[in-house]
């Protein structure tokens, strides 16, 4: 049984496009008998709504997208997260930054022009790796608050993503906690994945790109391997990310234009390769047919006539 999960943020309403992602997670999760586990990330408290949360669970169960046990808030769960950082402290995987976005921005684009390095373009280049109390001290004592990073010594990891494949991506000394004291979302995802017994992620291809980071977290923690699906992103008639803009975009909209939950399911099915041919009342009507390797590793356009196209 490899769990799977759904772990939306609530700072909007779901969309087509997370629709469509946790549709996919939900079949992936039960076509194999598998429990499928809900988490709402909400750590960042400023930007999210527990009205976004009540609309998320409402949509998903007008599609029959169902889930065991009770949802998991990041929000309640600090303690985990400060005792993997401690963790990561006592072993010395982590050290204090006290750089500014614009500083390490402007560290970066220097050492590339450096002899040897840098290996990534953008990557963190380790200004504060190596600082000593004192120096420590001293910034502190200027009223910088020091960011947590991950010591690495890496610089990329490859790893077989289920519907992209072989996968490379940058590996760098990456934030685990933020200067305001939250903890970072790759801290947050890696702790929770492993803590709620998830064995298999499906989410949104726009986070391919950090997943090496999560797993060189995860080896450093000793938590265990999972299995990764990053499924396309979802885009507009224009071709750009589906957003508000598009039109009606969220269940509640898409219904209040005509087109119920059995008609969006009917659009998400044939958007993920599944041919129906009668009403699709339920998520559970695709199980049978589902088959993640039919699932197009591009874009989905959603159709005009869905969304409706506004100027
Ligand atoms: N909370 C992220 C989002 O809403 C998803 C993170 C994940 O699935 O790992 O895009």
């Amino acid at each position: 049984m490899a769990d799977g999960r759904y772990a939306p943020s609530p700072t909007a309403s779901l969309h087509l496009g997370n629709l469509r992602t946790a549709l996919l997670a939900w079949l992936l999760a039960r076509s194999e008998g598998s429990r499928f586990l809900l988490r709402s990330e909400d750590l960042d408290q400023q930007a999210c709504r527990p009205e976004h949360e009540a609309s998320a669970r409402r949509d998903l169960a007008a599609l029959g997208i169902d889930h065991d046990g009770v949802e998991v808030r990041q929000s309640e769960r600090h303690d985990l997260y400060r005792a993997a950082i401690e963790r990561l402290l006592a072993d010395d995987l982590a050290y204090p930054c006290y750089c500014t976005r614009r500083e390490v921005l402007a560290e970066a684009a220097a050492s590339a022009s450096a002899p040897n390095g840098p290996v990534l373009v953008g990557a963190y280049p380790g200004s504060c790796r190596a600082l000593d109390a004192a120096a420590r001290a001293e910034r502190e004592s200027a009223g910088r608050r020091p960011s947590l990073r991950l010591r690495t010594d890496r610089t990329e990891r490859t790893f077989v993503d289920r519907v992209h494949g072989s996968f490379t991506g940058a590996v760098d000394d990456f934030v685990i906690r933020r200067a305001d004291g939250l903890p970072a979302y790759n801290l947050a995802v890696v702790v929770d994945d492993a803590e709620m017994g998830v064995a298999e992620v499906v989410r949104g291809d726009d986070i391919l790109p950090t997943t090496p980071r999560q797993l060189v977290l995860q080896e450093l923690l000793g938590l265990p391997a999972l299995s990764y699906a990053h499924v396309p992103l979802v885009i507009g008639p224009d071709g750009e990310r589906l957003a508000k803009r598009h039109g009606a975009v969220s269940l509640e909209d898409l219904a209040a234009a005509g087109h119920d939950a059995s008609a969006v399911l009917g659009v998400l099915a044939r958007s993920i390769g599944i041919d129906v041919d009668r009403p699709v009342a339920h998520a559970g009507d695709l199980l049978e047919r589902f088959d993640l390797t039919r699932l197009d590793r591009s874009p989905w356009m959603v159709p005009d006539a869905l969304v409706g196209v506004q100027g």
